[in-house]
């Protein structure tokens, strides 16, 4: 008997195609609208005394990089239906570029305002502290950039990091609207006052709202953990399902959700992992988690009964979200990245959805290709699934052996339709590398989604 479908449907591609265009549209009208600003200030001048082009320019910088800096809160403050539509990768993806953009006219600003030679701000004093708050300010914001950009390099552990960038990011808007208040004539009086107080204010509600409603409406619906399972030595299964009994939340095979558990075994830091588990069991759901550091080295340390709040669903990387009804599918999957692939695959098996699916997965050794026996079972009853396991430093019978490069794919889709769409997740390499061959073997670009691990 099949399970009836997921209610939890993600956006259809054409309604997300037309609202990113809008949400675009609108973005680009916020920024006309805040370099518009420095506009304002050379109608207030007398005629014939306004700001030279040059100081106008390096004012538009200002406005255009402040604009970019309150745009960067709702890339990544995981708002529902920007993430329905581009998906929460893709808007971190996004993220860092307006952050370098942002950084990079801000910078342009100084240079421009005292480009012209009677524009100068002479020797320090405190006097012009508004225009040192400015110094300050573009500091701040290159160091934030910067860290964003190459914590890895700069050896930064991610918890501290992250707490760098949350006090980091408060510490600009501060410093911008006071540099803005104090040093811009336009910012002392009328709309353009009243306007920088309502942005203040969406800020402090942003605040409120992320940092205390949000985590505290998350909290009244804890999940409780029912069971964990060492599926290889170093990687569990870990099911939850909701503390009162209610189902719980409804997702889409292959999309991901932020988890904080609570137990004495584990940290209770944030971290997200893919739903691994069917959303067609509505009853409970359960992540598949490796160990690669301090916090997942702990994970088989959690006891049924510990508890956790749990954020999501988030993403697009699903056939629901990516593929029409019937659409052959290509999931390539490196090491732990066939967690999304298991819960389509589940997906798949419950809701007797037989559309001919490929799964390439490959790994260093043996152990890491774990649930053999329920992938068996998966392939018995979708006829149309091909289940193929390569491993590159041990030689399994029966299983390929070697890399996965072009003339390995090749091989294994050989006869696959050229119209599938193809999901790749693993390490950065493998999936840079798949990527590209699954491209050259004739699958469309368009129709190959990727999902990375590391944000
Ligand atoms: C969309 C998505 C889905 C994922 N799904 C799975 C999954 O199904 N199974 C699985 O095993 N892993 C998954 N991961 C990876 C998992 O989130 C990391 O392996 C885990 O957070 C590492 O934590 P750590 O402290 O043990 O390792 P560390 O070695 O400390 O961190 C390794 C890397 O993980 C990231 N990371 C660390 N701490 C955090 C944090 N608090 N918040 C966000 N990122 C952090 C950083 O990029 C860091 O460089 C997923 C990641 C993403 C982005």
């Amino acid at each position: 008997m099949t399970a009836p479908a997921v209610t939890a449907r993600p956006m259809p591609q054409a309604r997300r195609r037309l609202l990113g265009a809008l949400i675009v549209l609108a973005g680009l009208a916020f920024l006309v609208l805040a370099a518009s600003l420095a506009f304002l200030e050379e109608e207030g001048h007398e005629a014939g005394h306004g700001d030279p082009p040059v100081v106008l320019a390096g004012l538009v910088c200002a406005l255009l990089a402040a604009a970019l800096i309150l745009m960067q809160y709702l890339l990544s403050g995981r708002l529902r239906l920007l993430d329905r539509v581009f998906g929460l990768p893709g808007l971190l993806q996004a993220h860092r570029v307006v952050a370098v953009s942002a950084a990079v006219l801000a910078s342009c600003h100084p240079l421009l305002v005292f480009f012209p030679p009677d524009e100068t701000i002479g020797p320090l004093r405190l006097e012009i502290w508004p225009a040192l708050l400015g110094m300050i300010l573009l500091a701040s914001l290159w160091s934030t950039v910067a860290a964003g950009l190459w914590r890895g390099f700069l050896g930064l552990p991610f918890p501290r990091w992250w707490l760098l960038h949350r006090l980091g990011t408060f510490s600009l808007v501060v410093l911008a609207a006071l540099h803005a208040s104090f040093v811009i004539e336009t910012f002392q009086s009328g709309l353009p006052r009243l306007g920088l107080w309502a942005i203040l204010a969406a800020y402090g509600s942003w605040q409120i709202w992320s940092k205390l409603v949000k985590p505290a409406r998350l909290a009244k619906a804890p999940y409780r953990v029912g069971a964990v399972r060492a599926l290889a030595p170093d990687i569990h299964e870990v099911t939850l399902a909701r503390a009162d009994g209610a189902p719980v939340l409804t997702y889409a095979p292959g999309q991901f959700a932020f988890v904080r558990f609570k137990s004495a075994a584990v940290s209770s830091e944030e971290h997200h992992f893919t739903l691994s588990s069917s959303p067609a069991r509505p009853e409970s759901l359960s992540f598949t988690i490796k160990c690669s550091g301090d916090f997942t080295a702990d994970i088989g340390r959690l006891a049924p009964g510990d508890t956790a709040v749990i954020d999501g669903p988030y993403g697009l990387f699903s056939h629901l979200a990516r593929t029409s009804d019937g659409q052959p599918l290509v999931l390539v999957a490196g090491g732990i990245g066939v967690t999304p692939f298991l819960s389509m695959l589940r997906y798949l098996a419950d809701t007797g959805d037989t559309r001919p699916v490929t799964l390439v997965w490959s790994a260093r050794s043996r152990c890491e290709l774990i649930l053999e026996e329920e992938l068996q079972a998966i392939q018995a009853r979708l006829p149309g699934c091909t289940l193929i396991r390569i491993t590159s430093r041990e030689s399994v019978p029966g299983w390929p052996a070697g890399r996965l490069d072009r003339e390995a794919l090749g091989r294994f889709l050989d006869g696959v339709d050229r119209g599938a769409a193809c999901f790749v997740c693993g390490p950065g390499k493998m999936m840079d590398a798949a990527t590209r061959e699954l491209a050259a073997l004739g699958f469309a670009k368009s129709r190959i989604h990727t999902e990375r691990f590391a944000l």
